[in-house]
């Protein structure tokens, strides 16, 4: 008798993973955004967002968030910092397949980058297709989270900061541009199977 996981047959779509801090909304420095007061969305990453689902592809968000785990901040804090992304983007008329947050202290965490475990999971919960996701973050640690899942990477920073990135930009105003011209675009009958 001939069967087959019927999962096998749902197509693997293509995703940007960003990266928050700095690439989402300002980066709150060494620290911590530890109230949603202290949350400012960067338009151009609206506009980024924007390219990226033109172009086919889904978005999660992936965020190192140490400060739950140090008790510097709650859970709850994070999730509501989370929920007003999601209802500033609704404005947009956009919004993220996925937030996924580590909360980890431990460097070793699978899931903190440099580690690959966030985008991995949201890969086996999304079928996201890797090798065709990239990956947008400010730190070297984003951009080798990315190179470990298989994804192209993206770098956001000035010119004095080295990186290993497939590609670079030199802020985040310049990122929906970049997209726009760089970031392949997905047709339909291109989504592969598992
Ligand atoms: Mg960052």
């Amino acid at each position: 008798m001939y069967s087959r996981n019927m999962t096998a047959l749902l197509p693997l779509r293509p995703c940007v993973f960003f990266d928050r801090d700095g690439i989402v909304n300002r980066s709150p420095g060494p620290g911590y955004v530890e109230r949603v007061e202290d949350f400012h969305l960067f338009p151009e990453f609206v506009e980024a967002l924007r390219v990226a689902r033109e172009k086919g592809y889904e978005s999660v968000v992936v965020t190192n968030q140490k400060g739950v785990g140090k008790g510097v901040m709650t859970q709850a804090t994070l999730d509501d910092i989370h929920a007003a992304l999601v209802i500033q983007l609704a404005h947009f008329d956009l919004s993220l397949l996925d937030i996924v947050s580590c909360v980890a202290i431990e460097d070793h965490h699978p899931n903190r980058k440099p580690n690959p475990g966030m985008l991995l999971d949201a890969a086996r919960k999304h079928h996201l297709d890797l090798a065709r996701s990239w990956m947008i973050g400010d730190h070297e640690r984003d951009v080798q989270a990315g190179r470990r899942a298989g994804c192209r990477t993206l770098f956001v920073g000035p010119p004095e900061k080295a990186t290993t990135a497939d590609h670079r930009v030199d802020a985040v105003a310049d990122l929906p541009g970049f997209l726009r011209r760089h970031l392949p675009e997905i047709s339909a009958d291109a989504i592969g199977c598992v």
